[in-house]
C-alpha cells in the first residue's frame, strides 16, 4: 500500500496543471500522451517525481515531439484528402489501436490455441462483411495491390485496357508502367473518349489473361463518351475464363450520394458484379495507407499465393488502424461521425458557417466569406463543397503563409487574392485557439 508508484498524480491533474502553466500549443491528445510517457518514466524509477518537476518535464517531452521531422500540422486548406499532409487523418479508435499494437501484440498470434496465427485475419471478416466479397487481402499500398493482382493473373500474357483508362494517378503512378512491371503485355482498345464492350471482345486472343478497368479518379471526361461497365466485362470474361480486375481507386464503402458526392465506384457493386477489386485504405475509406484486394474465393486464392504477396505485407500499425477504422463502418451513422474523412466530407454547410464565425470571433480584424473546399487525393475531382472561410488581410500573403508554416504547430493555409484563408472544414475545434493565436501574430508581424 505504501508503494510510491501508487501516489503518482492522476493524468487529469497534470493536464490541468500544465494548462494552468500556459502550455497551450499542444492538443489535449498530445498533452495526455506526453504526460503518460513522463508518468511511465517515473514509475520505472520507483515512483519518484522527475527532478525538474512535473510541468517542466512534460513541456520538455512535448518539445521533443515537435522537433521531429515527421510531425503534426494543422491543415487549414480545406483539402480533405491532402496527399502531402498524409491523406486521411485517422479516427480516434484507430489511433488507440495503433498505440496498443506498438508494443507486443497479437499480430501473428492466435490466443485460442497459443500458437502462430495470421496477420491477415484481423481485417478479413470485416472486409468480407462490408464488401460482400468471399475473401480479402491487405497489402501496404494500393498501387502495389494492383501490381500484385496484375502479376498474379496477367504475367506472361496479355491484359486488355481501354485507351480512356491509361491514366496517371499522381506520384508518377502510371497504368502502362504498372502493367509493364507486372510482366503482362498491354493491349489497348477503344479510344480516349469511347470504348465499347465489343472492342474488348475483338481484342481477345489465346494469350489474354485479364480485363483491367481503371477508375478515372482525378479527372472527368464529358461529352461524347462511353465505356464498358464492370458487369459487361465480367460477363464477357466469364465464358472464356478471363478475370476482370477493377482498380476502383478510392473505393467507397458507403454511398455519399445524399451529400451530392457522386461518381466514385462503390466497392460492393464491383464485388457483386464479380470483379477482383482493388482500392486504397487512406483515401475515402479514411484509414491508414494500404491497398485492399477483395473478390471471389478462387481469384483471391490466386492472389494470396503469389510470391509478391509476402513482400508487400502491411505492418502491425497499419493492420491495427485498418481493423479499428473498419469496425466503425459496422454502424454507418457512427462511421460518418467518427471517421474524420467522412465527417469532414459530409459536414453541414450551416455548421461550417457557425464554426467559421466562431473562429473569426477569436481573430480581431478577420471576416468570413463563402468559399469552396476540395475533396483532394484524386477522388470526386469535380465535386464542389461549399464552406465558409475565415480570411485575414495581410501585406504579404506569401510571407504570412511562411510564418504560419514556421509556427508550432505548423499551420498550412492558402491564399485567396491578397488575403490568407482558413477553412474550418479541415480544422478541428480544439485547434481553433492555436489557429487564432497564429493568425493574430502573423497579422502583427506582416504589418508595416
Ligand atoms: C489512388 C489510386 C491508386 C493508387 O493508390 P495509392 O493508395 O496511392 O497506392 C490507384 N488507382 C487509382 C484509380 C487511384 O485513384
Amino acid at each position: 500500500m505504501n508503494d510510491p508508484r501508487s501516489r503518482l498524480p492522476p493524468v487529469n491533474d497534470l493536464v490541468t496543471e500544465a494548462r494552468a502553466a500556459g502550455i497551450d500549443s499542444a492538443t489535449r491528445g498530445e498533452l495526455v500522451a506526453a504526460i503518460r510517457s513522463v508518468l511511465e518514466d517515473a514509475r520505472a524509477v520507483g515512483g519518484s517525481s522527475p527532478a525538474l518537476g512535473w510541468v517542466p518535464t512534460i513541456e520538455q517531452r512535448l518539445n521533443e515531439a515537435s522537433r521531429l521531422s515527421l510531425r503534426r500540422v494543422i491543415n487549414a486548406t480545406g483539402v480533405v484528402l491532402h496527399t502531402n499532409l498524409g491523406r486521411a487523418p485517422l479516427a480516434v479508435l484507430a489511433r488507440q489501436a495503433m498505440e496498443q499494437a506498438a508494443g507486443y501484440s497479437t499480430l501473428e498470434y492466435d490466443l485460442e490455441v497459443g500458437e502462430r496465427g495470421s496477420r491477415h485475419d484481423h481485417s478479413r471478416d470485416l472486409l468480407r462483411d462490408l464488401t460482400g466479397a468471399d475473401d480479402a487481402l491487405v497489402v501496404n499500398k494500393a498501387a502495389r495491390a494492383l501490381l500484385l493482382v496484375l502479376h498474379a493473373f496477367g504475367a506472361n500474357g496479355e491484359s486488355i485496357v481501354s485507351r480512356g483508362e491509361l491514366v496517371e494517378i499522381g506520384g508518377a503512378f502510371r497504368i502502362p508502367d504498372i502493367l509493364a512491371r507486372s510482366g503482362t503485355a498491354l493491349i489497348e482498345v477503344g479510344t480516349t473518349n469511347r470504348t465499347r464492350i465489343r472492342d474488348y471482345e475483338l481484342a481477345i486472343s489465346p494469350r489474354t489473361k485479364l480485363f483491367l478497368k481503371v477508375h478515372r479518379s482525378n479527372f472527368s471526361v464529358r461529352g461524347f463518351t462511353s465505356e464498358a461497365t464492370v458487369e459487361e466485362l465480367v460477363e464477357l470474361g466469364s465464358a472464356r475464363e478471363i478475370p476482370t480486375v477493377h482498380d476502383a481507386g478510392s473505393g467507397l464503402l458507403m454511398s455519399l450520394d445524399d451529400v451530392g458526392l457522386r461518381g466514385e465506384p462503390l466497392v460492393t457493386e464491383s464485388v457483386k458484379a464479380g470483379a477482383t477489386t482493388v482500392f486504397s485504405g487512406d483515401k475515402l475509406l479514411g484509414g491508414p495507407q494500404c491497398g485492399i484486394v477483395v473478390g471471389r474465393a478462387a481469384a483471391m486464392a490466386t492472389v494470396a499465393s503469389n510470391p509478391l504477396a509476402r513482400a508487400l505485407r502491411p505492418d502491425k500499425m497499419v493492420l491495427a488502424a485498418l481493423e479499428a477504422t473498419l469496425t466503425l463502418y459496422r454502424d454507418p451513422e457512427r462511421a460518418r461521425r467518427d471517421v474524420p474523412i467522412l465527417s469532414m466530407l459530409t459536414a453541414d454547410p450551416a455548421v461550417l458557417k457557425r464554426r467559421a464565425r466562431r473562429l473569426a470571433k477569436r481573430i480581431p480584424g478577420s471576416s468570413t466569406i463563402a468559399g469552396q473546399s476540395a475533396v483532394g487525393g484524386g477522388a470526386f475531382p469535380t465535386a464542389e463543397l461549399p464552406t465558409t472561410l475565415v480570411v485575414v488581410q495581410v501585406d504579404s500573403a506569401e510571407r504570412a503563409l511562411a510564418l504560419l508554416r514556421r509556427g508550432n504547430p505548423p499551420i498550412i493555409a492558402r491564399t485567396l487574392e491578397d488575403t490568407i484563408a482558413f477553412d474550418p472544414r479541415t480544422i478541428r475545434d480544439e485547434e481553433f485557439p492555436q489557429v487564432a493565436a497564429a493568425a493574430i501574430a502573423v497579422m502583427e508581424q506582416t504589418r508595416r
